[in-house]
């Protein structure tokens, strides 16, 4: 199959009649990728089995891993979802449109195709433009989990859509950059109270100003077991995950950058290609690692195989959830046979990147805190 891969701007009059064609292939069943303020979304008609199937074969996702539904306004999700409770109406009029999806008792007229043979349904308002243009010129609910090949980093950039789904999709809208970079929080709210199936931008703390007490699945930031599944069927795979074997250091940053640098410097002698996962301010310290082992001829300038990938500042957790996911597809990229990472706080946003960072190193995790 052919991809089309169309530049979109903000701009929705000018490019109306780019939106008639992805709505026309989504109403006939074809795919489209598109951008949100979360990641990229791979889009088929959510009420046809068919584009389901179709969707989960082009990611190689298992069908037991349901689907979230897109939707532009709030009409459409009567349309696909029972028990709207006043609750979730408070939630939906304070986070909608935007990076929330909350879980429903589902309508008939939605395919058990679509939600992986539950009977309750994911649905989402997203908040870009593109989006909303997308499902408004298709008219339908737009089922659409992130536009990777199974098990490896969401895309963030339309070009890593193009990398994992470039022929088996008809259209990709590449709308550049993204804003938030990791996936949308999950709300189950067929439970009381509402539990947090998966953490994202909207946290704990916000959702109970709004709605009072909310819990949080345990499975969230560790290994999940037999007896510990996550609710959310798609938790329990390993998501996220780069190429390369990831390990995740915990402690104070001078601590974990000299117990990291030690480690790669290890690897190096054997021939090892390794990427370090820095921030603006671990690279501080990196720096002064590599001058003295330069000055002390332990290392040739020249001959450094440890790859310091930048993935954004300590200080603005927004970038580095921003930039988590190409910072994985780059090591990829690099062919590194070793990464390692700092880590960083699990309260309010950070949950949700400690959530798919730990993922992405399949629990691989030191602990250098004293
Ligand atoms: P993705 O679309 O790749 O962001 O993944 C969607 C996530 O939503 C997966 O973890 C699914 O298991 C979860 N999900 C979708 N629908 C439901 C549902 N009805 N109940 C619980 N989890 C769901
Ligand atoms: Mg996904």
């Amino acid at each position: 199959m052919q991809t089309k891969t169309v530049k979109v701007t903000q701009d929705i009059k000018k490019d109306e009649y780019i939106y008639e064609e992805a709505g026309r292939i989504l109403r006939e069943g074809g795919l489209v990728a598109f951008p949100t303020e979360t990641v990229y979304g791979l889009g088929g008609n959510g009420l046809d089995p068919d584009a389901s199937r179709k969707i989960y074969a082009a990611k190689g996702r298992p069908s037991d891993n349901p689907l979230i539904l897109h939707i532009a306004d709030k009409e459409m999700l009567y349309d696909i979802a029972e028990n709207v409770s006043d609750k979730a109406e408070k939630l939906i009029d304070t986070f909608w449109p935007g990076p929330l999806t909350m879980v429903f008792k589902k309508a008939d007229k939605v395919p058990s195709t679509t939600t992986g043979g539950l009977d309750s349904v994911a649905v989402r308002m997203p908040s870009h433009p593109v989006a909303v243009a997308m499902i408004r010129a298709a008219g339908v609910p737009i089922a659409a989990p992130s536009a990777n090949v199974s098990g490896r980093p969401s895309p963030t950039l339309a070009k890593h859509v193009v990398e994992d789904m470039d022929g088996r999709i008809e259209m990709i809208l590449d709308g550049g950059n993204i804003a938030i970079g990791i996936e949308s929080t999950i709300v189950d709210m067929t439970s009381a109270p509402p539990v947090i199936l998966r953490p994202g931008y909207i946290t704990k703390t916000m959702l109970e100003e709004v709605a009072g007490e909310v819990s949080l699945d345990p499975t969230l930031l560790v290994k999940p077991t037999e007896d510990l599944r996550p609710r959310a069927p798609g938790m329990k795979y390993r998501h996220y995950a780069p190429k390369a074997e990831l390990t995740l250091y915990e402690g104070s940053i001078d601590k974990v950058a000299s117990v990291i640098w030690k480690q790669a410097l290890e690897k190096m002698a054997e021939n090892r290609r390794v990427a370090v996962i820095a921030t603006k301010e671990s690279k501080v310290v990196y720096d002064k690692l590599v001058s003295e082992a330069e000055s002390a001829g332990k290392i040739q300038p020249n001959d450094n195989k440890i790859d310091f990938i930048l993935l954004g500042s300590r200080q603005d957790e927004e970038s580095i959830a921003r930039n988590l996911y190409a910072v994985l597809r780059e090591c990829d990229e690099k062919a590194v046979d070793y990464i390692y990472s700092e880590t960083f706080s699990l309260d309010n946003f950070g949950q949700a990147i400690m959530n798919r960072l730990r993922k992405a190193a399949g629990y691989n995790i030191i602990n250098l805190n004293d």
